[in-house]
């Protein structure tokens, strides 16, 4: 068994539902063990340059920690087919409104980039949304191969537009 990080995000059709039901689908993942859930997170959307974040609905994103058995691509074939039954849209563009999004953030201490999947994933260093609720399931000394130590990347991270669902 390893140990796999998956963030969630999404900003559309009661998002707050959508990653509540994907946290339950994750517990249901053939070959693994669904092992912490870090609190839900309001953030501020991430847009393409020149575009204006006013037009996208607030992201709701939180973290989780698998023990898996599965490969990292058939991880990853498990993730798309919950965010398909989430009726995510594919229009081609980075970072449009979706109503579920999984990405591994993490496979072990694994790096791997290939066509399909690069893991640590790209945006792990620089997304608050994505370090502020793993620093709630793993240590702070943890590595990120190629990337660096989570204290080191929170300290370089303003959590400025997160802000923690407390209710
Ligand atoms: P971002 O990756 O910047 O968060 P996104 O999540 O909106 O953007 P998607 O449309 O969900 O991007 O995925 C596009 C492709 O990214 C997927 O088809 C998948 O093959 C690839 N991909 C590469 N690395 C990863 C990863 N670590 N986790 C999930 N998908 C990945
Ligand atoms: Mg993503
Ligand atoms: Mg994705």
């Amino acid at each position: 068994m390893i140990e796999a990080y998956i963030g969630l995000g999404a900003n559309l059709d009661k998002p707050r539902a959508q990653v509540m039901r994907a946290i339950d689908e994750l517990a249901n993942l053939p070959d693994s063990r669904l092992l912490a859930v870090s609190a839900l997170y309001r953030s501020t959307p991430m847009v393409l340059p020149g575009q204006d974040p006013e037009t996208q609905p607030d992201y709701i994103n939180a973290v989780a920690k698998l023990e898996t058995r599965l490969d990292p691509h058939s991880l990853l074939d498990a993730l798309q087919a919950i965010e398909q039954a989430h009726g995510r849209q594919r229009n081609g563009l980075s970072w449009s409104p979706r109503t579920l999004d999984l990405d591994i953030l993490l496979y072990a201490n694994q790096q791997l980039d290939d066509e399909r999947l690069q893991v640590p994933h790209a945006g792990i260093a620089v997304r608050n949304f994505v370090l502020y609720p793993l620093e709630e399931l793993a240590s702070r000394e943890l590595a990120i191969p190629g990337v660096g130590r989570l204290a080191d990347l929170l300290n370089r991270c303003s959590p400025e537009g997160l802000e923690k669902i407390t209710s």
